[in-house]
């Protein structure tokens, strides 16, 4: 049987890529090792097990089939541009082949007379039956049939895929199918073993469960992604122990400066509150460098605790900064956190990319010479000019809007050559087995229950044509002594024209409210502007403060009970769950009116829908995962992301679980080294690089 098959037109006018080797070409994707080759599994299956009769296919129609005939002409036409039409015939029945790209040596393989097996589509056009751009293969009487389904691979230019399956098959018969893991373990966990498993997935015997091939829930498949979440837990964990070398001062002191601040604070910690404050107590303790995530919701105290933290640091003599990723943020940092400590005797320095020259230089200089023992800002923070004289511990507040480099650059401005200690902080709940998976070696703690006295927020989904009840419902709240946020539609495609929308809506909210005070804040304002108005909403001078999402995050001001958001729809679950965390921070029942304009799409209604029914950020963001999948939810900026490429999070999430518990297990088991050092050459051969961070 000739290999001819050939599942894609060669593109137009296509030059010879003889130049350019397999060798190099299988590199191209990745493919340099012979278990790189084994490994590169199918990403789907054909099934040519199968020839059915011309007319059993005709019938069927419109799926996909193969059929084997006589080519009984061969023509090439023009009209309406050129192609080449093979009519096949077999005892039931006739079938065009119809090419639009074609070689001229695909002429001569096809000439009268041949005998073809076509794999295709079948449709019926003007002119009968026919396939367009079949898959074929040049067959003799009798030929055997496959026994096994046809895998397809994922591949790359000019790699066609008899290629690619010529490669693999020899790259099998070359490795060492030795099981990384043992049979105990294979046993206990009722695993597929490593070459079965393979063989499986390259080959499929025609019995096979094509359902659960197709789905990746054969056992098979299984084995492959246990076998992939365990090495990433191994040099996950190994990352950590890399870290764990690496030295950091020990920040034991908690002194006189924590006892005072927490005697000055106004409320009791939470327990939840306590509880991470003493998990970051303990790590901060360590002379290797905490990284610890701390998760919380909207509005579940975690200014407090990262304070907390720095006043450790600074019992300790050391340094401590405070990383926000936008000014108005940072700035709402500085006003707390100074406020609170600078009675007590702290020297708090302010340093961001919009202070002038003179000014940034001032706090520079007051964190080379140590005499700030903490430095509230921006990214400027992290920027090279800016030394410290004993930085011991650095926190980052939203830390998933800080891209990985920008964290880096933190870790090497420790005194002494010692890495500082980390504390990030989101409000973005990840989901446990992304936060396993995705991020490299963290520590996560989570607060879990919002301070006291909090009342629950009431969600309303309004259509956007009830705008003047909504207004008239603000103008109500409003003279009830209630302050309200106005958010303006996110316009992504346009600064500008959210810009624009900010100022109308602004100029008709303060036209239909003259009795009140609106004020405006969006993201072009001059900081020293924008706090302005932020201190007069703040004194409960201005009524209604109509923003543009500048006030997603940190905005905290208890008394505004009343939210609207226009177009909620724009906007993503995480955000819309952001912003109605700046309301139900004081006593009064709070409300959040989320306007719509119609027709809804179904995924805007399911968010919406989502937002009425729970106030749980926890609860939103796994159905923010089910709702866009979990590469979308993190972005494209985290690490290791790139990393599965078998195990699907959403589906394998148990699987996550016990490849954990593996691979604790053989870490902890001084016979389980070999078993740790061949799976990983195994299933990563050197390509750590991910985990860097
Ligand atoms: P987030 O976790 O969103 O950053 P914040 O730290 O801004 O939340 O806290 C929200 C509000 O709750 C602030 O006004 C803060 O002072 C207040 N707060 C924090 N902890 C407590 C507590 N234990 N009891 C009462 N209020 C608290
Ligand atoms: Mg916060």
């Amino acid at each position: 049987m000739a290999e001819t098959k050939q599942s894609k037109p060669p593109a137009k006018k296509a030059a010879p890529s003889k130049a350019v080797s397999t060798e190099s070409k299988l590199a191209r994707l990745g493919l340099r090792t012979d278990m790189d080759l084994v490994l590169h599994l199918p990403m789907r299956y054909e099934d040519e097990t199968e020839v059915i009769d011309i007319r059993a296919a005709c019938l069927r129609g419109g799926q996909t089939s193969q059929v084997e005939g006589i080519v009984t002409k061969n023509e090439i036409t023009y009209k309406p541009r050129k192609q080449m039409i093979v009519h096949i015939a077999d005892d039931t029945g006739e079938l065009m082949l119809r090419f639009m790209n074609f070689y001229g040596s695909q002429t001569r393989q096809l000439a009268e007379g041949t005998r073809v097996r076509a794999r295709g589509e079948l449709k019926h056009g003007f002119f009968g039956a026919e396939m367009v751009h079949p898959s074929y293969k040049i067959v003799n009487e009798g030929a055997p049939l496959p026994t096994s389904l046809t895998p397809v691979y994922p591949s790359g230019e000019g790699l066609s895929q008899p290629v690619l399956r010529r490669a693999i098959a020899d790259a099998m018969g070359r490795v060492d199918w030795t099981d990384t893991l043992p049979p105990r373990l294979i046993e206990k966990m009722q695993l597929h073993g490593f070459e079965p498993a393979v063989r499986l997935l390259h080959n499929p015997p025609q019995q096979v469960d094509e359902h659960a091939l197709a789905e990746r829930s054969h056992p098979a498949w299984t084995r492959m992604k246990f076998d992939e979440l365990l090495a990433q837990q191994l040099s996950l964990k190994r990352a950590q122990d890399a870290r764990r070398q690496k030295g950091a001062a020990p920040l034991a002191a908690v002194g006189s400066l924590t006892a005072a601040f927490q005697a000055a604070l106004p409320f009791r910690l939470t327990g939840a509150q306590a509880r991470v404050l003493e998990e970051i107590r303990a790590d901060l303790r360590q002379p290797y460098p905490m990284q610890r995530l701390l998760q919380g919701d909207v509005g579940s105290g975690k200014t407090v605790v990262a304070a907390l933290a720095a006043t450790q640091a600074i019992d300790s003599g050391f340094q401590a900064a405070l990383m926000a990723p936008t000014e108005i943020l940072a700035e709402q940092h500085f006003r707390k956190i100074a406020g609170w400590m600078e009675p007590l005797g702290v020297k708090v320095a302010w340093l961001t990319g919009s202070l002038k020259k003179k000014d940034k230089m001032a706090a520079s200089a007051l964190a080379e010479s140590g005499e700030a023992q903490l430095v509230i800002g921006t990214h400027a923070l992290i920027q090279e000019t800016v030394q410290f004289a004993r930085l011991g511990l650095v926190i980052v507040d939203e830390q998933h809007r800080f891209g990985v480099g920008q964290r880096l650059t933190l870790r090497n401005k420790g005194a002494d050559g010692l890495v500082p200690h980390q504390l990030m902080m989101s409000a973005t709940p990840i989901p446990r087995t992304l936060a396993m998976t995705y991020y490299a070696d963290l520590e996560v703690s989570v607060i879990d229950e919002l301070p006291p006295g909090r009342t629950p927020i009431v969600t309303r989904v309004i259509d956007q044509n009830r705008r003047d009840e909504v207004i008239e419902r603000v103008h109500a709240a409003a003279l009830d002594g209630r302050q309200v946020y106005w958010v303006c539609p996110l316009i992504e495609e346009s600064e500008a024209l959210q810009l624009q929308t900010a100022t109308e809506t602004h100029e008709t909210l303060a036209a239909a409210l003259p009795d009140l005070q609106v004020g405006l804040v969006h993201g072009r304002m001059k900081p020293a502007e924008k706090q302005e108005v932020m201190d007069a909403f703040t004194a409960a001078r201005v009524h209604v403060l109509v923003a543009t999402t500048v006030i997603e995050v940190g905005v905290d001001v208890p008394n505004a009970s009343l939210m609207v958001i226009e177009h909620a729809e724009r906007f993503g679950l995480s955000q819309l769950h952001q912003l109605r965390g700046r309301v139900g921070r004081g006593s009064a029942a709070s409300v959040c009116l989320l306007l719509y304009q119609s027709p809804l799409g179904p995924v805007a209604k399911q968010r919406l829908a989502t937002m009425r029914e729970t106030t749980d950020g926890f609860e939103i963001a796994r159905r923010d995962l089910e709702i866009r999948g979990p590469g979308e939810f993190l972005g494209a900026r985290q690490s290791g992301q790139a990393m599965l490429r078998f195990a699907d999070l959403e589906t394998d999430g148990w699987l996550v679980d016990q490849a954990r518990d593996v691979a604790h297990a053989l870490l902890h088991d001084p016979a389980g080294q070999p078993v740790v050092e061949a799976h990983l050459e195994r299933w990563l051969g050197g390509r750590e690089e991910f985990l860097k961070v």
